[in-house]
């Protein structure tokens, strides 16, 4: 007699609900999966840590189908500046341009935005949010993981240890289990034992986030991302929605933490920039910060994101939004293989492709921190020489307004779930998210109108017609959608099933020109609108893998993911 196979009492189990666990359970939540989150605090945080995100997370708040509500309480598009002393502008990076359909900077309050995100997760029955519970253990065998989790009456968001209630101890089982728990991650730490690399920064900065008094305006004159470049006192002033502002200042070797964690001198070091007389000082904390990378982000059924993965300084407001790549790139891949739709395999290619954007960006922030803070007569002078130069030159000023030093969203060949060889310029990139209109000439989101699965794009051409599939007889596997993109301006007959969709501008086409994908081609995306594989006319190799593609079961079967520890290698 054969073993019945065991159903467990979710898919996934979730550890924190951070922003990182909270994507990750919208995000696999809409594809079907059953989630249960374990969180340690009884009630949510009050305070902000992140306050700004990108226009990539915000596409990715759009395919959770969230972007709308939490846009609107962000400060959106705003030019970020650096300033050598006050008012003296070295640089300003503003893109008008919206390549992936939102504006690349926009400032939110975080309590507000996490908590948009835990009540809509209210819109999935098969989510299960437990507050008060901490994961205590967990054991994993070849089916599943057991996560044993205790009644937790909180920790004071890390102030204290968390105060566990004897004999509330219970069990839970699930395929997989993702930790979401944060820089301190116990599943890192004490179950797993996977240590991190980086560096630690001695650097204290004292953070201060202030609201204004009833039906005063103090922040009207601050409406920028500034890094102000002193080296007497290098400070970062941020923008926040709803009448709010946060300020940093790097404290200098002789000033003592206590100090600065008192009214009296926030206060003080804020007199330069606002009227104190009409700000409530919401809480000033003085963090140091770290550049650190998990040395493996999985172990078999339990994966690391978020914080408990990679640990980025704050300088380009980058931690949180590496958390929600990480949930973009996990939560598909991870309901493919659970729907038995993906060989495992793939679930590889999570670190594989994740860690080394997640560096870059940690690097860049570095990077960052150092043109701010440093103290260097010769890097100052260097600094404060060869960026206005940069300014006045033609392509170089491109390259500082459009913010180009920041790590594009594209994967390293040979490590990514993409058409099993890499010659094309566009595999493993992101792909934008042109304007478009549908066949009745409305305005529609690009990303919108393909949903959050596969999709197959026909650039000029019926995509299906060309690579003669008719539909699948099968039902069990997810059709991918198929589209017929077209120029700005050009109509087509398409056959069923089919989406037209009608470039709203150029853009898109001169990019695609430029990658050498004409008209007859056809790019294949991924869920997570990275460009699998692309087959231009005349490239039947190509050709014929894509169809042994879209028509084998399980699809990820063909993929070639790298291990993660080769990749690893490779980026040390
Ligand atoms: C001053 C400052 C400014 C920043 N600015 C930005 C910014 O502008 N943009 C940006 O992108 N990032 C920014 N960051 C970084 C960002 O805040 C973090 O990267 C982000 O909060 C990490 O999210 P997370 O969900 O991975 O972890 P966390 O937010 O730390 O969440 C982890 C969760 O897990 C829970 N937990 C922990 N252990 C357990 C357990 N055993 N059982 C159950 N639950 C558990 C915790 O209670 C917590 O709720 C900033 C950070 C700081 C400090």
């Amino acid at each position: 007699m054969s073993a019945q196979p065991e159903t467990p009492d979710c898919d996934v189990c979730i550890v924190g609900l951070g922003p990182t666990g909270l994507m990750m359970a919208h995000l696999m939540a809409l594809r079907g999966l059953r989630v249960t989150v374990l969180e340690r605090e009884p009630e949510r945080y009050g305070m902000a840590r992140a306050v700004y995100t990108d226009d990539q997370c915000l596409r990715i708040m759009q395919t959770a189908g969230l972007v709308d509500e939490l846009h609107r309480e962000m400060r959106a598009d705003l030019p970020v500046r650096w300033l050598r002393k006050r008012d003296s502008t070295l640089a300003v990076i503003h893109d008008p341009r919206r390549t992936y359909g939102w504006p690349t900077a926009n400032f939110l309050y975080q309590p507000a935005f996490e908590g948009r995100l835990e009540d809509a997760l209210g819109r999935y029955p098969q989510v299960e949010v437990l507050r008060g519970r901490e994961l205590v253990g967990l054991e994993q065998d070849a089916d599943g993981v057991t996560a044993r989790h205790q009644e937790c009456t909180g920790t004071d968001y890390g102030k204290s240890s968390p105060r566990l209630t004897e004999g509330s101890q219970q069990e839970l089982r699930a395929r997989y289990l993702v930790a979401c728990d944060g820089g301190r991650s116990a599943v890192r730490e004490d179950f797993l034992q996977i240590s991190m690399s980086g560096k630690a920064f001695p650097q204290r900065w004292l953070v201060i986030d202030l609201r204004a008094k009833e039906g005063a305006e103090p922040f009207a004159h601050l409406p920028f991302f500034d890094f102000h470049c002193d080296p007497e006192l290098p400070v970062v002033s941020c923008p926040q929605p709803f009448n709010r502002h946060r300020f940093e200042f790097m404290l200098h070797d002789h000033d003592a933490t206590e100090d600065f964690e008192q009214p009296g001198k926030a206060l003080e070091l804020l007199a330069d920039f606002v009227d104190t007389d009409s700000v409530v000082l919401d809480r000033q904390l003085v963090y140091t910060f770290k550049a650190l990378v998990a040395d493996r982000w999985r172990d078999r059924r339990v994966f690391l994101a978020g914080d408990a993965a990679h640990m980025t300084p704050q300088f380009i407001g980058q931690g949180m939004n590496a958390g929600i790549r990480d949930a973009d790139n996990l939560s598909w891949k991870l309901a493919e293989v659970i729907g038995g739709h993906a060989d495992p395999v793939i679930l590889d290619s999570y670190e594989s492709e994740r860690r080394p954007h997640a560096k870059a960006m940690m690097n860049l922030s570095v990077l960052n921190k150092v043109l701010v803070s440093t103290g260097n007569p010769v890097l100052t002078t260097l600094r404060d020489r060869v960026i206005p130069v940069a300014r006045r030159t033609p392509g170089a000023a491109t390259w500082l307004r459009q913010s180009r030093m920041k790590p594009r969203p594209r994967f390293r060949r040979g490590t990514f779930v993409g058409l099993p060889r890499a010659v094309h310029a566009l595999d493993g990139q992101l792909f934008p998210q042109p304007p478009v209109r549908d066949a009745h000439g409305h305005a529609v989101r690009f990303d919108d109108a393909i949903g959050h699965g596969w999709s197959v794009i026909g650039i000029d051409v019926d995509p299906r017609r060309l690579l003669g599939l008719s539909e699948r007889q099968d039902s069990t596997t997810p059709e991918p959608t198929w589209v017929d993109l077209l120029p700005a301006g050009r109509s087509a007959e398409v056959g069923p099933g089919v989406l037209p969709l009608e470039l709203a501008d150029s853009e898109v086409s001169r990019w695609l020109d430029k990658h050498g994908v004409m008209a007859g081609s056809i790019v294949v995306l991924r869920p997570d609108r990275f460009v699998w594989g692309v087959v231009i006319p005349g490239d039947d190799e190509s050709f014929r893998r894509t169809v042994d593609f879209l028509t084998t079961i399980p699809p990820g079967l063909r993929s070639h993911p790298r291990t993660p520890r080769a990749v690893a290698a490779q980026s040390h």
